[in-house]
């Protein structure tokens, strides 16, 4: 499938109120003869949601919560808007296998999104992949489905976007016949890179989600605070590019200009370059092969100036670390790794753990469930379960009591 020619492509939004997908809606805004909202879908944000659908008029909207979905029926019906509103987990299947869609957008956040975004692969879409939990928790599965359906699956997030772009046409062929040598993952460090580590206890979620380059939605704000965001992502790379954890590279650089690079062995080092604004790599996937405008200020290579680059501290950040071990181990390490994570965020967000303790929740999680293979999506979401309860209790147990 491919963006050029007349037809206009169909496109449907997971998550279409958060942070990506609002991005999502900008770049689709500036090519409207290319591109045609077919449905959009939130968790209960039904004003936002609303709104959405008077800008963009698609035929459906989804919200999962049954009485935010009725209240936007309500909206909908009182505006005389043509957009059925559905509610459930079912209807986000439904909508990302439509017809008349081409490209899902897979921007829920959270193992939430994993099988809408299965529901896209199956239905052989163009995935445009945010949703990094989706792969952290079933990369095997979700890469056979979208090979067996003949789906395609292009990356979102800026890394491995830009590992992309870096990348030879034929890097499925494996990345040593390709010539590749290594794959150096950038991450900023985050707000708390320089922090004295005796301090971290104390950091409230307020900070955490403050950002030094990057505007996210929370979780991932705080994923990136305690690095677990660039744990998930090596996971996600590994998965993306068919290749090894020792391949990865994690390296800091605390500018946000470098996304990623490809070390070759020729001695070439391919690196993709801009201003840090999701709406470039969104563009690009939606519109690969060709190239298209997405709004984002050229980047001043003199304002820049200057590029630093630093080896991770893992004493620092011990979330990457356990990250590199559960995609070491396999099975369903990662599942574990990724629901202990996702409950000790919201935890800490709700104030009720301590900044260092989610990697202690994550920790003694991974310790007190036996890992096992995981070779159907049965496994996985038995894992899931198994891990939140085990995580719950931890929580409980380590309380943060201010
Ligand atoms: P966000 O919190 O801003 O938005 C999340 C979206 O998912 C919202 O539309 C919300 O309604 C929906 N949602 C939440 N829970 C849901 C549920 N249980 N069921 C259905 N829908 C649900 O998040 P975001 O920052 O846009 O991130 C979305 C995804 O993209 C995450 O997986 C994140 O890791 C990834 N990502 C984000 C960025 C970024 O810059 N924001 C960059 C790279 C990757
Ligand atoms: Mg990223």
């Amino acid at each position: 499938m491919s963006t050029s020619g007349l037809s206009t492509q169909g496109v449907c939004i997971l998550g279409s109120t958060g942070t990506i997908g609002v991005n999502t809606l900008d770049v689709i805004k500036r090519h409207p003869e290319k591109y045609n909202v077919v449905a959009l879908t939130a968790n209960q944000a039904d004003e936002k949601l609303y709104q959405q659908c008077v800008e963009f008029k698609p035929e459906y909207a989804v919200l999962v919560n049954a009485d935010a979905a009725q209240r936007l029926k309500e909206k909908i019906d009182k505006a005389g808007l043509n957009t059925e509103v559905l509610s459930g987990v079912e209807s986000l299947e439904k909508v990302a296998g439509l017809d008349n869609v081409h490209q899902v957008m897979a921007a829920i956040v959270g193992a939430a999104g994993l099988l809408p975004t299965l529901a896209a692969a199956r239905a052989g879409k163009r995935i445009l992949l945010a949703n990094k939990e989706a792969l952290v928790m079933s990369g095997d599965i979700f890469i056979k489905e979208v090979e067996k359906h003949q789906a395609e699956l292009l990356p979102i997030d800026s890394e491995h976007n830009a590992i992309f772009q870096c990348m030879p046409s034929h890097f499925e062929k494996g990345l040593e016949a390709a010539g590749v040598n290594k794959i150096l993952l950038t991450a900023s460090g985050g707000p708390f890179r320089t922090r004295s580590i005796d301090t971290l206890h104390d950091v409230t979620p307020e900070e955490a989600v403050a950002h030094p380059n990057w505007v996210m939605g929370q979780k991932i704000s705080v994923d990136s605070a305690t690095m677990m965001n660039k744990g998930l992502e090596v996971i996600e790379a590994c998965w993306l590019f068919n290749t090894k954890p020792e391949m990865i590279q994690v390296v800091l650089h605390s500018q946000s200009i470098i996304h990623s690079m490809v070390s070759y062995t020729d001695g070439s080092v391919l690196a993709q370059m801009g201003n840090p604004d999701m709406r470039t790599p969104i563009a690009h996937a939606m519109a690969w092969p060709e190239r298209i405008p997405s709004g984002v200020e050229p980047l001043d290579i003199f304002d820049v100036a200057k590029l630093e680059f630093e080896k991770p501290d893992f004493k620092r950040f011990p979330c990457l670390a356990m990250a590199y071990e559960a995609l070491n181990e396999g099975g369903t390490s990662t599942t574990i790794l990724n629901a202990a994570n996702e409950i000790a965020v919201d935890a800490f967000l709700n104030k009720k753990l301590s900044f260092t303790n989610i990697s202690r929740v994550i920790e003694k999680t991974l310790e007190n469930i036996t890992k096992i293979d995981a070779d159907n999506l049965q496994i996985i979401l038995q894992a899931d379960s198994d891990a939140r309860q085990v995580s719950e209790d931890w929580v409980k147990q380590l309380e943060f009591k201010r």
